[in-house]
């Protein structure tokens, strides 16, 4: 009996749905769309209170200055805590305050919320061991900056007045500890992740390129351009919270 033939046909048929369906396919694109973000965060073993101590040993205070012995360490610490209390996050939201997942907004500290035409303002937290945890429910400490020289403009759009002579910036302070040397955007750790690959890709791109421009060869393919790259990180979502009540 030859079981070739009907295996064969299955095939041809297979290669000419995808084709129908997928018609770009094998097509060479202009513009490649951003990867889709992993959703696949690593497994946190230690507890809150290992991970707290971990960071709270990099962490040196003197003459009231904070410094971070290790960025590297800090950070991969940091990462772990962030997965942790991102979880309690996601569960119990932040006291005061709807969650509103923002995409392709660039580096705006607020943006007008479609639903309630309020200001969205950028999550922050504070990585200040002594605050980690200290949230509802031993949550993130999640705040937001509700900047007095923004307003809805008529446009719709946020709008920012410049600051007067008198005026000073106003720093981003931590409500609980006060200070802003620990205070950072808070992004999902996803987000984090798919960030620190970014950075990992953009000096590799510099890299190849360099070298391809000192050889006189061509970039090889594949390669994206710094542009690309960091178009993809400004676009990555960001946490944005709008007040809750009227
Ligand atoms: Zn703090």
């Amino acid at each position: 009996m030859n079981c070739d033939k009907p295996f064969r046909i299955g095939l041809i048929l297979l290669a000419a749905v995808y084709f129908l369906v997928c018609p770009g396919c094998w097509r060479s694109e202009t513009s490649t769309p951003n990867p889709p973000i992993s959703r696949d965060t690593p497994v946190v073993e230690e507890s809150l209170d290992d991970i707290r101590s971990q960071i709270a040993r990099v962490v040196h205070v003197e003459n009231n200055k904070h410094h971070i012995t290790s960025p590297e360490e800090f950070d991969a610490w940091r990462l772990k805590a962030l997965i942790k209390l991102d979880q309690i996050r996601r569960l119990e939201g932040v006291e005061g305050f709807q969650q509103t997942p923002v995409e392709k907004t660039g580096s705006q500290q607020g943006v007008v919320d479609a639903t309630s035409k309020k200001i969205a303002w950028r999550a922050s937290t504070c990585w200040n061991p002594t605050c980690l945890g200290k949230g509802k429910g031993g949550g993130p400490l999640v705040f937001v900056k509700q900047f007095e020289n923004a307003s809805i403009g008529p446009d719709g759009n946020v709008k920012w007045r410049t600051l007067k002579d008198d005026e000073l910036p106003s720093a981003l302070a931590c409500p609980v500890c006060g200070l802003v040397e620990f205070v950072r955007p808070y992004d999902e750790p996803e987000v984090e992740i798919r960030r620190k690959k970014l950075t990992e890709e953009l000096s590799e791109s510099r890299r190849i390129r360099a070298e391809a421009e000192a050889a006189g060869q061509l970039v090889p393919a594949g390669v994206r351009t710094p542009t690309e790259i960091m178009k993809e990180s400004t676009q990555l979502p960001k946490l944005f919270l709008v007040p809750d009540g009227g």
